[in-house]
């Protein structure tokens, strides 16, 4: 790499996409402008925050005493982070007011004397907020992310409750604070609440206690550092669920009406968290774990020790087999470590926290449910990038040309890093690849951190300088782009020829690793080339005409590549073939499927291969050419075990659009177990169109889901009359 050359790299890559045809009609980010690591004049050490809320008028009092020391000599003024609240008054530690002025994002403090490097400070500040309602858009936020705090009032999912939202930039809406990531402090929060309500915060709690106008006053104190993005506040009506990690205690906040269906989502949670541990060689780093349902968002974020998790994550027991919460509670958890341990410098270096996150999840799909589902798993986050890739924009994962923080919250950072990161465990090894995130974590825990920290300790725990690495996969935009072809003559030679053509926005040539997996009559010969030209040959002594090639057979590499072989071969692989190897042969497959032979095949596969994931992409195939003759094998699927081959099912008789199948789907609708596969039957009736079937739209427009995807779906139908 060198951070050099990935500069350079990057201004070839604006260049291009100026002159592009191809990336001009996608979204120009490059035009963002260019950010980095906020300066700063002083370190934060500890802040000690109090609110009193007053929810009828969504009012809040508070006051912020903060600890800091200075950068440099002859400080006599600083800035803070300050939205949304007025401020009344600022205080030093003698109780003497100083003077301020409150700008629209920001508070300036003049101090009453001049402090010197190796002084500490400390002042209060005293501030108040009403009628609270915070523009998430105007701060890059949907309008649904309740950016800041929030006052939510009581419906149908959710009780009244009060509920903070820090990241990226929300701690500033609710305390005067230093709210870039680069500075790491400990805090105490205090939350006087209504008697019957629980309130929550960041650490370990110290004590409750009743005021005297019978308010209660929940103090908790991080003292372990963090940065202000993890900082949180929640209050309500919660049941705590308790549970454990050895000593360390592990609990579960949810709504009253939520705590029979509670377990089903949390029970896995210090077995996740026990697997982590193992997983990067470092013990849970903090004092205990908590997780706590809110309104307002589907994922989760992950507050250190308090993490808040969207409710829709809670859901009853035929939503489990769509909706499991198992991989985001991994991901929050992991967090723990890669985000909140070792936190990023900078918004443009967020993939440290996010793509480690999102590889732990795979990693937690490949232990918790073995080695198909694994595959699935990071099928899906190569696909999330591709879309992304393909449709919106191709950028370098450290990036920094954004306007708002969460720009660099998107499927680079997210799904791309994870299949780079398991890329790098497979060019490392397992062991050489724990050892250096284990070194990186311990070298630079309750530090913020940059790429090139992750580098220097791969180099000291393995002695592997990987910056060629991280120039190509971290430092660089795009993909390999790589057509192979085949070719054997009967003295037993089979040459690979591979060619990488991705375009000058991505590096002009990949050095991978590929694993080749050769099958042959007598038997299975696995091999590993590294592409390092635009066209590497690869030549292969074998005993007899390969049954078929495998390119990647492992199913990491991230690129966009063809292999064109005959029909024969892709049909013998759809058959012998692992999950992906089956799955991409189905793919593959799918020009040819008009064909008799191809079109057996692909029924067969349909109907009986073992994995779930490879039925319903062999019907997804067929459905996009369906045709009355397929009518038999689509009805049989939606008795299939697995849900998602049910709606693939489901979804193919919606294409053949006939009315004979209304009976069926609206049977289907009232009978099956999944969400997500009735809300399938749905769409279909709407795409078949028939008149009669309004009225029961309409009804089944009114049935409650999870995430109310049965309803938007029979909403979806129903559109198609209008
Ligand atoms: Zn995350």
């Amino acid at each position: 790499m060198s951070q050099m050359n990935g500069k350079r790299i990057l201004a070839i890559a604006i260049l291009l996409s100026l002159n592009s045809p191809a990336i001009a009609q996608m979204i120009d980010i490059y035009s963002r402008p260019f950010q980095t690591e906020r300066t700063r004049t002083y370190d934060v050490l500890h802040y000690r925050v109090h609110l009193i809320f007053d929810e009828d008028t969504r009012s809040f009092s508070g006051s912020n005493a903060i600890t800091m020391t200075p950068l440099s000599d002859n400080f006599k003024e600083l800035s803070l982070d300050a939205e949304t609240f007025v401020v009344d008054s600022v205080h030093n530690a003698a109780g003497e007011m100083l003077s301020f002025i409150q700008r629209p994002h920001s508070l300036q403090v003049r101090l009453s004397r001049t402090y010197a490097y190796t002084d500490t400070l400390r002042f209060t500040v005293f501030y108040h907020a009403s009628n609270v309602d915070i523009d998430s858009e105007a701060y890059g936020m949907s309008a649904s992310y309740d950016l800041g705090i929030d006052f939510k009032d009581e419906t149908d999912e959710n009780p009244q409750l009060i509920n903070t939202l820090s990241f990226p930039e929300g701690a500033r809406h609710w305390m005067p604070s230093y709210d870039h990531p680069n500075d790491r402090a400990s805090h105490e929060t205090l939350l006087t609440v209504r008697p019957e309500y629980r309130a929550l915060s960041n650490g370990r709690l110290v004590f409750v206690k009743e005021e005297e106008n019978g308010l209660m006053t929940w103090h908790w104190h991080q003292e372990l550092p963090h940065p202000t993005y993890l900082y949180v506040a929640v209050a309500g009506p919660y049941v705590i669920l308790e549970d454990s990690l050895r000593q360390i205690p592990v609990n579960y906040w949810v709504y009253p009406k939520d705590v029979d269906d509670a377990m089903r989502s949390f029970e896995l949670t210090p077995e996740i968290l026990e697997f982590m541990e193992e997983l990067y060689g470092v013990p849970y780093p903090w004092t205990k774990f908590d997780q706590i349902t809110i309104p307002g968002i589907g994922g989760g974020a992950e507050s250190t020790t308090a993490t808040v998790l969207g409710h829709v994550t809670i859901h009853d027991e035929h939503a489990e087999q769509d909706y499991p919460s198992d991989w985001l509670v991994a991901h929050e958890a992991a967090h723990h470590w890669f985000g909140n341990l070792v936190s990023y410098r900078d918004w443009s270096q967020t993939w440290i926290s996010e793509s480690f996150a999102t590889w732990s999840e795979y990693a937690w799909a490949c232990h918790a449910h073995g080695s198909d589902e694994c595959s699935v798993n990071l099928q899906s986050k190569k696909d999330a990038y591709f879309r992304e890739a393909n449709d919106r924009y191709r950028r370098p994962v450290v990036f920094e040309h954004w306007q708002y923080p969460n720009q660099n919250f998107d499927r680079h950072t997210y799904q791309k890093g994870a299949v780079i990161l398991e890329m790098l465990r497979g060019i490392l090894g397992p062991a050489n690849f724990k050892r250096s995130i284990q070194r990186f974590l311990n070298d630079h825990a309750f530090q913020p951190v940059h790429t090139y920290d992750l580098i220097t300790a791969i180099k000291d725990a393995t002695g592997q300088n990987m910056e060629w690495f991280f120039d190509q996969w971290i430092y660089s935009a795009g993909h390999p782009e790589i057509t192979v072809t085949q070719n054997w003559d009967t003295s037993g030679k089979l040459t690979l020829t591979v060619e990488q053509s991705q375009d000058m926005v991505s590096p002009y040539v990949y050095r991978i690793p590929v694993n080749i997996r050769i099958h042959t009559d007598s038997g299975v010969q696995e091999e590993q080339i590294w592409l390092s030209e635009r066209t590497n040959t690869f030549e292969f002594q074998i005993d007899s005409r390969p049954r078929f090639v495998r390119f990647d057979a492992d199913g990491t590499l991230l690129a966009d590549w063809s292999f064109e072989k005959d029909v024969a071969d892709l049909q013998y692989q759809l058959v012998q073939d692992n999950v992906a190897g089956r799955r991409r042969a189905a793919l593959d497959l799918e020009a040819q499927a008009a064909q008799t032979g191809v079109r057996r095949g692909l029924s067969d596969c349909a109907a009986s291969d073992p994995f779930w994931d490879v039925r319903m992409t062999c019907l997804n195939v067929l459905s996009r050419s369906i045709a009355e003759n397929d009518a038999g094998l689509f009805t049989a699927s939606i008795r299939d075990p697995h849900s998602r081959v049910r709606a693939a099912a489901v979804r193919g008789l919606g294409e053949l659009g006939s009315e004979e199948y209304i009976e069926l789907l609206i049977e289907f609708y009232r009978n099956d177990t999944s969400y997500f596969a009735r809300a399938e039957a749905l769409r279909s009736l709407g795409k078949i169109g028939d008149p009669t079937i309004v009225q029961f739209l309409e009804e089944a427009a009114q049935d409650s889901s999870p995430r109310n995807v049965t309803r938007l779906a029979a909403e979806w139908a129903l559109e198609r009359f209008d």
